[in-house]
């Protein structure tokens, strides 16, 4: 569903601004710096101080009071203009990094790429981001700014005035500021009509903009689809060309990305669009491999479900782990390399550890995953087989074990996609409920499992060559 601003109440502008001359996001108006903003006053829009964290408006004051221009920016004015709350809220200044350090006690700059100060409240991060300038074919030092030979920027370090900033910030909607000295808010590039409309806009050249940072076409899904926006056709044309960029993109970058794209209530929209743009398999190159040829909707739909999970699960307040999401995205490739195995005649225990540790160690080459995700997320695989046991200690054993839970809630959702049996997800649901004596009694009731009669070992296939 599209969010519209109007809808939302959210935008009232004067009348007087016109709206067309200001939706410039073509290179030759932002080159020229000729760019008149919309100025639009306190009383004409709906960001008020009492949605904005107490911290970041004690960032926003004391940046001013020290004589500092002092912007909200990015999400926190997006959202609050369509009447969403913010995930959190992103400072513009003037002010150096070095000169937010000097002003804050709790604060820290982070990035190299892109430096920044981080000034922490308790759990709250406000990030404060000095204004960029624009600095090709100057002449610059290349400590602090540099571009690849696809053109992608690896350090912007260039500082500039909020005129500046704005053209290097990824979309129209994400470019509003919020002056904290008079409670205007300030559109250069059409933000506010973009936001009524509810489309991404990429500011200027797509293609450019997509080179520079490839991880901007990522970043175009997860907002259309947590906002229900539709992604411009000129930004869409590029992003269906210039995908591959991703393979560029540092591995941990990737991580972090999918975190957000996957962990932010919207999964299951941002998956579908990531598959409709072709970027998924930028991602997890071998589940969208697996998925490409599926029987019966049948792995495809164990994704959806798991992802139909996070976000319900997200929206009832209750915790999720990267852990867990992992192992259902890439647990289709882990299963055919499993059966793989058996087909070879390895041991079942044997196949899932080593298909494990070949599916985690192919998948960190393109998403980092610390280890302190993986190690879980194989065990939640290697739980998998030990449903099937319930004689013995072998069921009480399963229940203490400390992934019990997470290993369970995968197994019913391999059970809700017909993979495991139903019937084995019922006993242990009614299991983990029962008293000791009841526990015995239904172990004791159990079936007895068969055991796998072990077929001869084929001999495995010399390979031919063609040469
Ligand atoms: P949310 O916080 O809800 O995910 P956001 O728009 O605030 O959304 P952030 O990642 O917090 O996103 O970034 C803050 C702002 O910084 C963005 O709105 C955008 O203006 C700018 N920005 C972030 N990443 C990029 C990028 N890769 N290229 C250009 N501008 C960016
Ligand atoms: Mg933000």
């Amino acid at each position: 569903m599209a969010l519209y601003a109007d809808q939302q109440g959210g935008i009232i502008r004067s009348s007087d601004q016109g709206t067309s001359e200001n939706n410039v996001t073509n290179q030759g108006d932002i080159e020229s710096g000729s760019v008149q903003p919309v100025t639009i006053p306190r009383p004409e829009h709906t960001v008020s101080r009492a949605s904005i964290s107490s911290s970041a408006l004690k960032v926003l004051y004391r940046l001013k009071d020290a004589g500092f221009q002092s912007f909200l920016v990015g999400g926190g004015v997006r959202d609050l203009l369509l009447g969403r709350e913010p995930k959190d809220f992103d400072v513009g200044t003037n002010a150096t990094p070095d000169e937010v350090r000097s002003l804050f006690r709790n604060c820290r700059l982070i990035g190299r790429r892109f430096r920044l100060a981080h000034v922490r409240y308790g759990r709250e991060v406000i990030e404060v981001a000095t204004f960029r300038a624009r600095h090709e074919g100057e002449a610059i030092d290349d400590r602090d700014s540099a571009h690849s030979d696809e053109g992608r920027i690896l350090r912007d370090n260039v500082y500039g005035s909020l005129e500046d900033d704005v053209w290097r910030r990824d979309f129209t909607v994400n470019a509003l500021y919020y002056d904290i000295k008079d409670f205007s808010v300030v559109d250069y590039v059409g933000g506010l009509d973009d936001l009524k409309a509810g489309v991404m806009r990429v500011i200027g050249d797509p293609e450019k903009r997509f080179r520079e940072d490839p991880v901007r076409m990522l970043r175009a899904v997860r907002f259309a689809a947590k906002l229900g926006f539709r992604i411009d056709p000129d930004s869409e044309a590029m992003m269906h060309a210039l995908g591959h960029l991703l393979e560029d993109i540092p591995p941990a970058r990737l991580f972090e990305e999918v975190l957000k794209l996957f962990q932010g209530g919207c999964a299951v929209a941002t998956f579908e669009l990531l598959r409709h743009y072709d970027l998924f398999r930028y991602l997890f190159p071998m589940t969208d491999e697996a998925l490409s040829h599926e029987e019966q909707g049948f792995p495809i739909t164990l994704v959806l479900r798991a992802l139909e999970n996070t976000d319900a699960r997200l929206a009832e307040g209750k915790t999720i782990t990267p852990a867990f999401l992992f192992a259902a995205l890439l647990w289709e490739p882990m299963r055919l390399q499993m059966q793989e195995f058996l087909n070879q005649e390895m041991a079942p225990l044997e196949a899932a550890q080593v298909a494990g540790n070949q599916i985690a160690a192919e998948q960190v080459q393109v998403t980092s995953l610390p280890k302190r995700f993986s190690f879980p997320m194989r065990e939640i695989w290697m739980l998998q087989s030990r449903f099937e046991r319930r004689r013995g200690k072998a069921p009480h054993r399963l229940l203490e074990h400390p992934r019990f839970r997470a290993a369970y809630d995968f197994m019913l959702l391999r059970s809700e996609v017909g993979e495991a049996p139903k019937e084995t997800a019922d006993w242990w649901t009614d299991f983990q409920v029962l008293n000791a004596g009841e526990r015995e009694q239904k172990i004791e009731s159990s079936p007895v499992k068969k055991k796998r009669r072990r077929r001869p070992r084929k001999r495995k296939p010399t390979p031919q060559s063609d040469e």
